[in-house]
């Protein structure tokens, strides 16, 4: 085991790092470095504070420096940046912030956890005071005392991610109008964009206004002092405040300088034991790249679980003990006005983008418990298997209540190598009011088996505008009347054992209803009975969103 450990940043995989070393190494000497004020802070909390969810700004640090010596008998320095690394003579160079004194220390072992830095755009203006990243804790404060001090009443929020739209949602909590001006052409970008719809219109029915394939080109301050956010699309977009959110970059001068292999993202690279291309250094958190267990390409995945979990890893491998960390595949939450979003593994369009064509998608929108008791809620789920085996690519989910379970157990299948055909056998927790007797979860993998199994065949939505296939409602004709496919027939489920006679066999069929179960279930009478039938995944509820996405190439009869 190294005797000396340094460690640099002190937050999430330094903090867990060090945490973890010394419960494997009593005799390690370590000391944390991190230029910042505090370690060990909750930066996932920052978006809560500012929206006086959390109230109490001691409530952010997680541990204190005294902590860490108390508990752990690690040294915590922090205001001391870390400027350089000699590999040669296994030294930091270190500059004391507050006095301006540079020192060098001595490593057997050094970690990097240096984090990510807030992209700021080089765009006129965007300097001026009132344009605020959030990352750190003073990040929070100086949003926070912003608010108070001007009176904000019109915020512009740069950037549709995850931290973008918490903070729309903290904003607006707070009296804020806000207007999020997004890039991509959809609002998070870890969603595929038909299941972004539902985030979008959900966010402008709570008030926020949204400029998509829209980025700001200046920043301007008007007479009265407050700014003006001008963009490509010719917005003036005023605001009282504007936050910068459109990502963040590797904080990797120090590796970079110190000759350290950087990768092809820009994250320096590591192996599976997040060692470093020097074998006395290791590298954890946001700063590195590492493989994407779905696709196995090199990816940045900035964090906090895989933070904390590579920070275990690397004091593992320090102390010789065998730990691999088995790569990232991006599951994430994120609650926004009581909407909850979560995915795990590839999307469909990382999936494209990298050819892999073997693939099956799946929707549905089950409740996310028992329909009778009281509270049910749709969840909306899309599901991604590989047409090969069965193999879970990814799952992306969005709803009032449920989300996250659903995903976190889909999450697990992923990383375990299960396929659909586990979805479909897995047990799960049940009562009325926390599941269905068939968790989604569980749907999900008989609806993907049932594709497997040729039990039932899928058509393709994007499909949709081009097909010569006969479309089938068979939902109720009341129902048929309140929004339906162009050009679809209406022959309700009940009536359709009695009405085969009606419908081709020398045509494709394609059936649709409300979410694609009774649409699976005439698909079976039909399939029977010598029919080529087809069943629309996700029904007209899935159908709503590829409207909205899709606009013109698929458009319904009459609005739902
Ligand atoms: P950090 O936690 O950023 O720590 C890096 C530290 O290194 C910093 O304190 C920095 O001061 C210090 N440092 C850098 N360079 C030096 C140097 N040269 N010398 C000394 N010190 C240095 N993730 C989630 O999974 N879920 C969430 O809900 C979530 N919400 C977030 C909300 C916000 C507002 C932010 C900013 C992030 C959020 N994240 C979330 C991301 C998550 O916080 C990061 O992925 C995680 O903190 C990364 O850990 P890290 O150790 O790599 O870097």
């Amino acid at each position: 085991m190294a005797k000396r450990v340094l460690i640099v940043g002190g937050v999430a995989g330094g903090a867990s790092c060090a945490a973890r070393l010394r419960r494997q190494a009593e005799d390690a000497e370590i000391v944390v470095f991190d230029r910042g004020p505090y370690v060990s802070f909750a930066n996932c909390g920052l978006p809560y504070y500012v929206g006086n969810v959390i109230q109490d700004e001691k409530k952010l640090l997680v541990a204190s420096a005294e902590l860490f010596k108390t508990r752990f008998n690690i040294e915590v320095r922090t205001e001391n940046d870390v400027m350089a690394i000699d590999r040669e003579r296994r030294e930091i160079e270190v500059k004391r912030l507050q006095t301006g004194e540079v020192y060098r220390e001595k490593y057997d072992a050094l970690v990097l956890s240096p984090g990510a830095a807030p992209i700021r755009p080089h765009l006129p203006g965007v300097d001026l005071p009132g344009i605020i990243a959030l990352r750190t804790i003073p990040d929070s404060r100086d949003i926070r005392s912003w608010i108070e001090q001007r009176e904000v009443e019109r915020a512009v929020i740069i950037g549709g991610g995850y931290i973008g739209l918490e903070m729309a949602e903290n904003l607006t909590a707070r009296g804020i109008s806000v207007t999020v001006v997004q890039r991509p052409d959809q609002l998070l970008r870890p969603l595929d964009p038909e299941m972004a719809v539902l985030v979008q219109e959900h966010l402008i029915k709570h008030g926020v206004s949204l400029h998509l394939s829209d980025v700001p080109i200046s920043f301007e301050q008007s007479s009265s002092g407050s700014l003006v956010v001008k963009t490509k699309s010719g917005a003036c977009l005023p605001a009282d405040l504007v936050i910068l959110s459109i990502g963040v970059r590797p904080e990797i001068k120090l590796a970079k300088e110190a000759g350290l292999t950087i990768g092809e993202r820009g994250g320096i690279r590591v192996d599976d034991q997040m060692r470093t291309s020097d074998p006395n250094i290791w590298a954890v958190g946001d700063a590195i790249e590492t493989r994407d267990f779905v696709t196995g390409e090199w990816v940045l995945v900035p964090l906090a679980g895989p933070a904390n979990r590579q920070g275990r890893v690397a004091a593992d491998s320090l102390c010789g003990q065998e730990a691999l960390f088995r790569g990232v595949q991006g599951t994430a939450v994120c609650g926004l006005f009581g909407l909850t979003v979560a995915t795990t593994g590839a999307n469909e369009k990382t999936l494209r983008r990298l050819g892999i064509t073997g693939y099956q998608k799946v929707y549905l929108h089950p409740s996310q418990h028992a329909a009778y008791y009281p509270g049910a809620s749709p969840i909306h789920m899309k599901l991604l298997f590989s047409m090969d085996d069965g193999r879970i690519l990814g799952a992306q989910a969005l709803g009032q209540e449920g989300v996250e379970k659903r995903i976190d157990v889909i999450a697990m299948a992923i990383q375990s190598g299960a396929s659909v055909f586990d979805l479909e056998e897995a047990e799960l927790c049940y009562a009325p009011q926390f599941g269905t007797a068939k968790d989604p979860v569980n749907l999900a993998g008989m609806i993907a088996s049932n594709v497997l199994r040729e039990d039932v065949s899928l058509a393709e939505w994007e499909a949709l505008p081009s097909t010569e296939a006969l479309l089938v409602d068979v939902r109720q004709p009341e129902e048929f009347a309140a929004g339906h496919i162009e050009g679809a027939i209406n022959l309700p489920l009940p009536e359709l054992r009695n009405r085969l006679e009606e419908l081709p066999r020398d045509r494709e069929i394609w059936l649709n209803c409300g979410v694609g179960q009774r649409s699976y279930y005439a698909s079976r009478i039909l399939m029977q009975n010598g029919f080529a039938a087809k069943n629309l995944s996700g029904g007209f509820t899935t159908y709503r969103y590829f409207r909205a996405r899709f606009g013109d190439t698929a458009t319904a009869a009459s609005s739902s």
